[in-house]
């Protein structure tokens, strides 16, 4: 089918909840994607932070082939090792001493939130049930996650909403004070906000709340669907902020594509979860869980963590570079590993048309903050020639100023 035939069906048949660009992608490999065309465009999207290890991995490929030739799906109401080594491996490199799995994000977080009133609960503390959540945060598009999701944008013509989440401003542990009562019975929030415009949080942000929870007795959960998997340079984002939650949320990169979502605790938080407390029946098959394995073990063998580091920093000190020659059009450049945003004056959405023009993918979020999520073995090579390209457009604009 070609593009016009391809986007006039999806006008005519699909649901109308997303803006697509006028672009059909049709296959990828590493950090490359190309259209239906047979264009190319070096990849900074990933999948929103999907790919880690870009498209059309040789042993991802293989991995899920040979897994799909003996087992896709049984139930959770029996055992399979995939899912069990997986746990084990995520267990290992985390806090948590429990994993559930389910399927996406929105998913994950719905778990937490549910383990933490259930928590409170079993505690003979029903009255416990409130979370704390941040303005300019996002969890989901479930109905408990949307409540939970501090931008009127995804809550809008969805009420009533659930009860139960007060949200106050990121970065202010005087608002969390003032928000706290006996009914709180966690404080849930990303490590960084993604969609929020890769907004990070203070220095000691974290670790405060962190002692606020210990002192009030309540739980921290940290959504790291989007930061977690490497993303920011190290397994999970909370590593680099001297902190541990009692439940943390994944999804997004777990299984490089594959629909996939957990959510981990610690043994006393995660024993409110007895059985038939909560199920999914995807979650964990064996097909996603052994991707999600070969994910982590190709994270470790490949050093795939050192470069995310590395070249992030490689490519923060190059918009850096950009945000000196245009003060005007540049405000800030922010965020840690592969997670990078670079705030504009204006709308950035003809940056991101340009960019695509010039084959370069990248994404803007809250209309003015372009994010760079590229897969994690991006090179220097294509950060470099992003750059040149950003450079071309910025100088573009001062001239047309
Ligand atoms: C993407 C995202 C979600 C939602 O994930 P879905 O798989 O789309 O449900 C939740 N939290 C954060 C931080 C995210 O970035």
């Amino acid at each position: 089918m070609n593009k016009e035939a391809i986007i006039q069906k999806e006008k005519s048949f699909l649901a109308g909840t997303y803006t697509r660009f006028p672009l059909v992608i049709s296959r990828g490999k590493r950090c490359t994607v190309w259209d239906s065309e047979g264009r190319s465009y070096t990849d900074f999207v990933a999948g929103i932070a999907v790919c880690n290890l870009g498209h059309a991995n040789q042993r991802i490929a293989d991995t899920m082939y040979s897994q799909a030739k003996r087992l896709i799906h049984a139930s959770n109401l029996y055992y399979t090792e995939p899912q069990t080594l997986l746990g084990e491996w995520l267990i290992e490199k985390s806090f948590a001493d429990r994993v559930f799995f389910c399927n996406s994000g929105a998913e994950a977080n719905e778990a937490a939130i549910k383990l933490a009133r259930k928590f409170f609960k079993d505690h003979g503390k029903p009255e416990r049930f409130r979370i704390i959540t941040m303005e300019g945060s996002f969890h989901g598009r479930t109905m408990a996650t949307l409540s939970a999701t501090g931008q009127d944008k995804v809550r809008k013509g969805f009420d009533p909403l659930l009860e139960g989440f007060d949200i106050v401003p990121f970065n202010n542990t005087e608002a969390i004070d003032n928000a706290i009562n006996d009914k709180t019975c966690a404080i849930m929030l990303e490590p960084i906000q993604g969609e929020g415009g890769v907004r990070c949080p203070s220095r000691s942000y974290l670790k405060d709340i962190r002692e606020i929870c210990n002192e009030q007795g309540i739980l921290l959960i940290l959504d790291e669907v989007q930061t977690g998997m490497g993303r920011t340079g190290t397994l999970f984002a909370y590593e680099q902020f001297g902190v541990e939650p009692d439940i943390m949320t994944l999804a997004k990169a777990l299984a490089n594509g594959l629909p996939m979502g957990a959510m981990l605790a610690t043994e006393k938080v995660a024993k409110a979860f007895g059985p038939g407390s909560h199920a999914s029946t995807f979650g964990g098959n064996p097909l996603v869980a052994s991707v999600a394995l070969c994910v982590l073990k190709i994270l470790f063998e490949d050093n795939v963590l050192r470069h995310c580091q590395e070249t992030g920093k490689y490519f923060k000190d190059r918009l850096d570079g950009l945000k000196l020659k245009y003060p005007f059009i540049i405000k800030e450049i922010r965020g840690k590993g592969l997670l990078l945003g670079m705030e504009i004056d204006g709308d950035g959405s003809s940056i991101v048309n340009s960019c695509m023009e010039r084959g370069f993918l990248i994404n803007c979020t809250q209309r003015n903050v372009l994010r760079f999520i590229p897969p994690l073995i991006i090179s220097r090579d294509e950060i470099d020639d992003l750059i040149t390209c950003l450079d071309q457009i910025f100088k573009e604009m001062v001239e047309d100023r």
